[in-house]
This record gives C-alpha cells, structure tokens and sequence, in this order.
C-alpha cells in the first residue's frame, strides 16, 4: 500500500501555517489517542501516522525536503512510495485513470476534467498551454476555516470534537456500538457561529486559476495529464482533488497518425515516375528530399525511418511512410498530346495490353505474397 501524503493525513493544504499544522496534529491526536480508543483497532495506526506527518511537517527543514520529493526523498533513504511531488506542474504524465478505491481520511476535494484541443503538430513537438479552469479554492479571507474573521469555529460540544456520534445498542447478539457522522456539526467536529463573510462559512470560493499544463511530444487522442492538487479545494482546509486533462488531437491535412507511424500522399508527374526524380516531402521536422527510382509505380510506398511521431517519455520515434501517387496530366496543350501520341507508338503498347500486364503483375504478386505455385 502507498504511503498517504503527510497533508492529506493531517488534513491541511500545502500552504497550511505553521500554527496549522499544530492544530490539526493536536485535534488528530485527541482522536485517536490510543488511551482514550481501547476498543478502536485502528486508532493507533492513525495515531502513528498522524504523528509521522507531524514530525516532518512541523519541522521547516524536513518539510522543505518532503514538498521537493514527498516520500520518494533520495536523502531519506531510497526512493518509496512514488509520490507525485506537488509542483503545481503539469510534470506527470498518467494514462491512467481512477486509481481503485481513494483511501479514507479528511474529506479531499474532487478532481477535474478539462479537454483540451491541439493540433496535430502541436502533439508532435509537445506544446506548453495556460488553461483558464474554474475551480474552488481555500478561501483567501478565513483560510478554509469558514469563521468570521478574529473568530474560529468551536469545538462542537455534542461530539466534543470527533465529528461522529456513538450509539451503543444492546442486542441479542451482545453489544453493538453504532458510528455515525454528529448530527450537530455534520460530522466536522467544529460549529461555526459566525460564518466568513466572503465565503457565507464554506471555506471555499469559486476563482478562475490559470494552470500552465506541459502536453510532451507524442500524446494521442484519448491520453491524460494528471496535475496533482489542481482539483477543487477539499472540505475545511483537506487537501484539494487533482485535475485530469483529456487530450485530443485534430486530424492534420496532410498527415495521418497510426500508433507511432505517420502517413502521407505526395502526387509526383508520369514522368518521375518513368525517369526518376528527387523530391521534397514535408516530415514532422521540415522538408527532407526523396529519391523516387526510375519506373516508380502509383502507388508506392517509401519509408522515411525515425521520421514518424515521437513516444511520450521515450527517445523512439515512429516512421514517416510516403505513397506516391503519379498524377496523369490533364488540360494538355495539342503539341503536348502529339508528344504523348508518339511515346505511344514508340512504346508499343495498347492500352488493351497494358490491362493485361498490368493484371498479370497484380496475380504474380498475389502468389509470392501467398506463395503459391
Ligand atoms: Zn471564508
Ligand atoms: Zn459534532
């Protein structure tokens, strides 16, 4: 199981004060104290957990290094848990998506899906964007507490903090204790008498943030980015949700993609096709030249090797394939179609005849291709 972010465990944002930090270790450990939770199997865990995180983000030092490399920290001792490392950066590439169960703890706030639109050479050379994305964020005035400000919330007497009510049931099977979030307080543990007046005591507001998203070369309709902690603000100071951002890829005029191959038709005249000639292709990189051999066929392929699209986090580039289609002239002028008329004769073929070899040349294919007698 991965180790769960010391913020999250403590239930405070990335920018939580240091008096923050304290207070939502002390209110945890009130929770789950193992000498006042006897009957409770998983206090302690939470209790050590809640109390690992404390150590380290109480500390200014420590905490500076977790917010560089969270679990994964070289200098803690070999790399652990893959933890994002919150860089408000689009830094993470993830096709994957949903992650199984979400651990439990303090109410996290909920991701966000953008889509995003880009060219096709856009995906090909990797583009930085800025995204306008409505989201919520902490509060500003009251910092995700809700109460007004130079008041706090009180610790709710009903519960006296906890959040969660015991209902303790005889039944014939023995005595049951029934949990439920408090009634009074909404399972927060904390009333607020006198709501923030920029927020009405949500804790969170509406804003518009700009996000700068780095899309790598490479990505293909359907792929995900996973910006870590770019979501909706989470519940009273909980850490916020991530932000998932859904590419697509327009269809290019020219190029079509295939996995990691590119494909294009580039028209060539009858006669580079019959003498051979060299000519310019547009490639993902500019314009390369190409040598058509002499007696080129419509229809030809040739492979540009390397020149195809890039693989996301890899230095692998597909191919680049380049049918040629030969273009039969049209609006010929009557000198033009007396020199046509005289390659005719000179070559000596009926068009009836070059049916019939040209046929002939599709079958002999068809049977090395099937390898046939
Ligand atoms: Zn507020
Ligand atoms: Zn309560």
């Amino acid at each position: 199981m991965s180790k769960r972010d010391y913020y999250e465990v403590l239930g405070v944002g990335k920018n939580a004060s240091e008096d923050d930090i304290k207070k939502a270790y002390r209110k945890l450990a009130r929770q789950y104290h193992p000498d006042i939770n006897k009957d409770n199997p998983d206090a302690e865990g939470k209790f050590k957990e809640a109390t690992e995180a404390y150590e380290v983000l109480s500390d200014q030092e420590k905490r500076a290094r977790y917010d560089q490399f969270g679990h994964a920290d070289p200098g803690a001792g070999g790399f652990g848990g893959g933890t994002d490392g919150f860089g408000g950066f689009g830094d993470i590439f993830d096709m994957f998506f949903g992650g199984g169960g979400r651990q439990r703890g303090p109410q996290r706030g909920a991701d966000l899906q953008y889509n995003l639109q880009i060219s096709f050479m856009e995906a090909a050379k990797g583009v930085e964007k800025e995204l306008d994305i409505p989201r919520t964020e902490e509060c500003p005035t009251c910092h995700g507490s809700g109460a007004k400000a130079g008041t706090h919330p009180e610790t709710c007497s009903v519960c006296r903090g906890t959040g969660t009510q015991e209902q303790v049931l005889n039944t014939p099977l023995g005595r049951m204790v029934n949990r439920r979030p408090c009634s009074a307080c909404g399972g927060d543990g904390k009333i607020i008498k006198h709501p923030c007046t920029q927020c009405r005591g949500a804790g969170t507001v509406k804003v518009r943030k700009k996000i700068n998203v780095k899309v790598p070369a490479g990505v293909d309709t359907g792929n995900r980015i996973r910006i870590s902690g770019a979501g909706e603000a989470g519940d009273k100071g909980a850490p916020p949700g991530d932000l998932y951002i859904v590419v697509y890829v327009q269809a290019d005029d020219f190029f079509e993609r295939d996995g990691d191959d590119i494909f294009c038709r580039v028209p060539i005249t009858i006669v580079q096709a019959a003498l051979g000639d060299e000519i310019e292709v547009p490639t993902l990189d500019g314009k390369v030249k190409l040598r058509i051999p002499e007696g080129t066929q419509t229809g030809t392929s040739f492979r540009l090797r390397g020149k195809g699209m890039p693989r996301v986090n890899s230095t692998y580039q597909g191919d680049q394939h380049v049918r040629v289609v030969v273009m039969t002239p049209t609006d010929l002028t009557d000198s033009q179609r007396e020199l046509l008329r005289k390659l005719g004769d000179e070559i000596g073929v009926k068009p009836s005849e070059q049916h019939r070899s040209f046929f002939e040349r599709v079958k002999d294919a068809a049977k090395d291709a099937l390898n046939w007698e």
